[in-house]
């Protein structure tokens, strides 16, 4: 965490156990409940102090009444201005994107802990922003407007949606609100014209964005997530560069890897459960269409059952990628969840003819990188297939990994050369 000058005012103050103090000595910026030892009389969403049982000052840090997270760090030294530090912060995960990303106008711009702004996450898609608040102390009023707008001021967008995800609002114990615009009087700074052409009463919340040179749509107010997969752009484009011959994209949804791949294979197949994932899928195709050669086939299904009726009816690929969703949502089902993922690499294995190209993926922070790899080479020695690393992946750099914390590195990516 970067250090802060210092300054007396956060007056409400957090003890936390032995457990709690090792844990922040190790890195982590999370204090779980049961390692607070005493938060008396905090108002929700506070500035805090920290300290250990002997009374010793750790840092300050943003308090939840509600959360399992009672405590997010956000700096060594004491906070006196909090709008100050979050302006800051947010200008510094601007500079750090104008030094990693590239050859895209759709990425993450911040990503909550991992940009030392706790609770928050922002993602720009051409002109629009989306953002989405986790925390009680984001929701603050006062902190929701220094945020919208230093982002206004910083990135100029047409205009900024905020996307709720009722759960979290419920777990952090916040008023129910709707997804939708931020009004633009509320966002200060020079309002950009949109390039897209949309009408005036579609402008605000879709917009067409490019990254590594392919066109997407993106509506900010449908679709999963954010709207698109971000956190995969760096993988399409490194993905790409192996793909050939007959390519299968599973687990597909608006066409990331399939559309990446179009113009070096000589055909491809998506295949998603999602019709609406489809839908766009296709209209993305459209757009694209004069770099893809040849139609994409879109197939609405389930993977496990298509890539089974695949490889029984002795299908072959030369390409294929494997995207699926976190199979392992907790710890509980985490061996349930490895049970999917060598099903359906080795069946992909099985497929590919040899000299092939495996680009296969977990997004499930509980499957460690390790652990990926494992059940990888034991779906390889079922299969009777070699394989050889091409690449060994994770998330794009706009969503940083910030060493200490391990849930902010959750996306493997592995990319194989598959011999018989
Ligand atoms: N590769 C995509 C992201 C995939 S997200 C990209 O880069 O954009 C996971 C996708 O899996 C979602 O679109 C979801 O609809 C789909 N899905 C979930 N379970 C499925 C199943 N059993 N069969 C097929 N698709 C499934």
């Amino acid at each position: 965490m970067p250090k802060r000058s210092s300054g007396l005012s956060d007056s409400s103050t957090v003890t936390i156990s032995r457990a709690g103090l090792l844990r922040l000595r190790g890195g982590h910026v999370w204090v779980y409940r049961s390692d607070v030892v005493s938060a008396e009389e905090i108002k929700p969403g506070s500035l805090v102090s920290v300290q250990d049982e002997r009374g010793k000052f750790l840092g300050s840090a943003l308090y939840s009444s509600s959360s399992q997270i009672a405590v997010r760090m956000l700096s060594r030294e004491k906070v006196d201005d909090l709008q100050a530090l979050l302006r800051e912060r947010i200008q510094a995960a601007v500079a750090y994107r104008k030094q990693v990303v590239s050859d895209t106008d759709a990425y993450r711009v911040i990503f909550s802990e991992a940009d030392f702004l706790p609770g928050l996450i922002v993602d720009r898609y051409n002109n629009l922003l989306s953002m989405q608040i986790l925390t009680q102390a984001m929701d603050a009023d006062p902190i929701r407007q220094t945020v919208i707008s230093e982002l206004a001021q910083q990135l100029q967008p047409a205009a900024i949606i905020e996307r709720v995800d009722p759960r979290i609002r419920e777990l952090e114990q916040l008023p129910a609100r709707t997804s939708g615009l931020i009004s633009s009087e509320k966002i200060s700074g020079e309002q950009i014209g949109d390039p897209t052409g949309e009408p005036a009463s579609e402008r605000k919340t879709s917009t067409i964005f490019t990254m590594n040179g392919v066109r997407f749509h993106y509506e900010a107010l449908e679709g999963q997530k954010t709207g698109a997969f971000l956190d995969q752009r760096e993988n399409y484009a490194a993905a790409a560069k192996y793909m050939r011959g007959e390519a299968l994209d599973v687990f597909c949804y608006q066409g990331g890897f399939a559309l990446h791949m179009a113009p070096h294979c000589s055909q491809v197949t998506g295949v998603d459960s999602s019709r609406p994932a489809l839908e766009i899928a296709e209209q993305n195709a459209a757009l694209n269409r004069q770099d893809n050669g040849h139609e994409i086939e879109w197939i609405e299904g389930n993977a496990f059952d298509l890539l089974r009726d695949y490889s029984d009816s002795g299908r072959q690929f030369d390409s294929i990628v494997l995207d699926p969703p976190a199979f392992a949502k907790s710890k509980q089902n985490l061996q349930t969840a490895m049970r999917g993922y060598k099903e359906l690499n080795l069946r992909a294995l099985k497929m590919l003819r040899p000299g092939g190209t495996l680009v296969t993926c977990s997004c499930s922070f509980h499957v460690t990188p390790e652990a990926f790899l494992e059940v990888i080479a034991q779906a390889a020695r079922d299969a009777h297939k070699s394989l050889r690393i091409l690449e060994n992946r994770a998330q794009a750099k706009d969503h940083p990994i910030l060493l200490g914390v391990p849930e902010t590195y959750y996306l493997k990516c592995l990319i194989f050369n598959v011999s018989s």
